[in-house]
């Protein structure tokens, strides 16, 4: 799942979709491209496999100017990584579609659009999206309505933006399990599958549902959920700002992450500990009451936060007492699990938007569970909206794909529900308090240990040419 950039505005929006763009190369990609309705009504159109770097060049030669635009960065599942696979993929010189994901009944439906003469121009299973669209738009219908029929044939997970060359004032945008944000500026507004993306231009953020399609105008957002009916849905002011994003002055995002942890952990543990105890009002009004059934926990996460959860599983069986399993989500939402009564989910997930965690959240809330709680890091996302009980991690917008900050927070929060849940089974205070005493240093020592920094890189010179490391420990 790549980038995605959108923007209608009174200005050239090229620039913002670029820099929205490069906002979030760290998610890994191939090719990039944009496309523009110009001034004359015509689709500009301009993709480049490789670095955005490498797309900037090329606008710089061949510039495109527009107000309404959106962006790409792909990660080719249907077809090579060509240029001509690169998106946005348009159908004749009228609609331009980018889309993060995958449909998965494409075949067919490429199939019914050769039949009826449309060309295809890639080899991606995107492109039967923008001949669909255009070939309901010509049978009359308006652009929300042909983008929401076509969405209704396709089988998949993903995130499509579409614009109409003829209908030039707004984006159509479709979001089934990959994220979209709507970025509301002031007499403009945009859209990206990542909040990092926008904050240059905005921090006021508007959180797509499941199945939601929005129109996305200058000055109006209108949303519309799966039943089809228009929907208000909250907007959000995010505390990360437009530097959270950046690396400088560190050489990368993972070394900038590393050095933010004392921050990280300090907002994280603040108001939520006092000197000497938990203070469990801070963990939101039902925790307590929650926390008192609980005779048994699973914990369900994947890749980090599944490390995350295996550290917390050591910590309630021999502080709090309680029997917890931890397991691998992808693992867990395709089998059989026997829950024992009074158990609580438990799901761990930076983003929030953990594929099969949610899928696991979505199958156990059917089931036998006494309720859900999520450590996620990103307010309002998916597992963030329908756990019961939310602990948001204060860690900022981690880039870095190796996890830093966001796994050190996730498991100072673990620490804190240990700590209220050993409580009740008999925790003194004089414990407790020893056991905060602890969590409270931790800021200070990681930031001590940061010192070290210039010894390390002594160390490692001797490690440098060595091709595999082995750590061994307990705990
Ligand atoms: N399935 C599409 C393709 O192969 C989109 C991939 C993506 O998410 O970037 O072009």
């Amino acid at each position: 799942m790549c980038g995605i950039v959108g923007a209608v505005a009174a200005r050239d929006i090229v620039p913002v979709l670029i820099e929205g763009l490069r906002r979030l190369e760290y998610r890994g990609y191939d090719s990039a491209g944009v496309a523009v309705v110009r001034e004359d009504g015509s689709i500009g159109l301009s993709r480049a496999v490789g670095k955005v770097a490498g797309l900037s060049e090329k606008l710089e030669k061949d510039p495109l100017v527009g107000s309404i635009g959106v962006a790409h960065t792909r990660w080719a599942t249907h077809g090579g990584v060509t240029e001509s696979n690169a998106h946005p993929h348009l159908s004749g010189d009228r609609v331009a579609v980018i889309h993060n994901g995958i449909i998965e009944n494409f075949q067919p439906i490429k199939d019914e659009m050769l039949a009826k003469g449309y060309e295809f121009h890639s080899e991606t299973d995107t492109e039967v999206a923008a001949h669909l669209v255009h070939d309901y738009l010509k049978q009359g219908l308006d652009l929300v309505e042909a983008v929401g029929k076509a969405v209704e044939r396709f089988e998949g997970a993903y995130a499509l933006l579409v614009i109409d060359a003829e209908d030039p004032d707004r984006i159509v945008v479709s979001r089934v399990a990959s994220p979209l944000v709507i970025g509301l500026g002031d007499g403009e507004n945009f859209v990206a599958s990542g909040v990092p993306a926008l904050l240059p231009v905005t921090q006021r953020f508007i959180y797509l549902e499941q199945g939601d399609l929005a129109e996305i105008r200058r000055d109006a957002v209108r949303i519309v959920d799966t039943a089809g009916h228009e929907v208000t849905r909250e907007v959000h002011d995010t505390e990360w700002d437009s530097a959270s994003a950046e690396k400088a002055p560190y050489e990368h995002f993972m070394l900038k992450e590393i050095h933010d942890q004392p921050s990280a952990l300090a907002d994280t543990l603040y108001g939520r500990v006092s000197n000497q105890r938990v203070i469990p009002e801070s963990l939101g009004p039902k925790t307590a009451e929650m926390l008192d059934q609980v005779e048994n926990i699973h914990i369900v996460a994947c890749g980090t936060s599944y490390h995350a959860g295996c550290v917390g599983k050591y910590w309630i069986e021999e502080i709090a007492g309680v029997p917890t399993q931890v397991e691998i989500a992808s693992e867990y939402r395709y089998r059989k699990v026997v829950v024992p009564k009074n158990t609580l989910f438990v799901t761990l997930s930076q983003s929030g938007e953990t594929a099969d965690t949610l899928a696991a959240l979505r199958n156990a809330t059917e089931g036998e569970f006494i309720g859900s709680l999520v450590v996620a890091n990103v307010d309002n996302s998916s597992l963030v909206r329908e756990c019961d009980l939310v602990f948001l991690t204060k860690a900022g917008a981690e880039i870095g794909v190796a996890s830093t900050k966001a796994f050190t927070t996730q498991r100072t929060l673990l620490r804190i529900l240990t700590i209220a849940l050993a409580r009740r089974n008999g925790l003194t205070a004089k414990q407790e308090s020893a056991l905060v005493k602890e969590l409270n240093r931790l800021p200070a020592l990681i930031e001590k240990t940061l010192k070290l920094n210039n010894q390390i890189k002594k160390m490692s010179l001797q490690f440098s040419d060595k091709h595999h490391s082995l750590f061994l420990g307990r705990g």
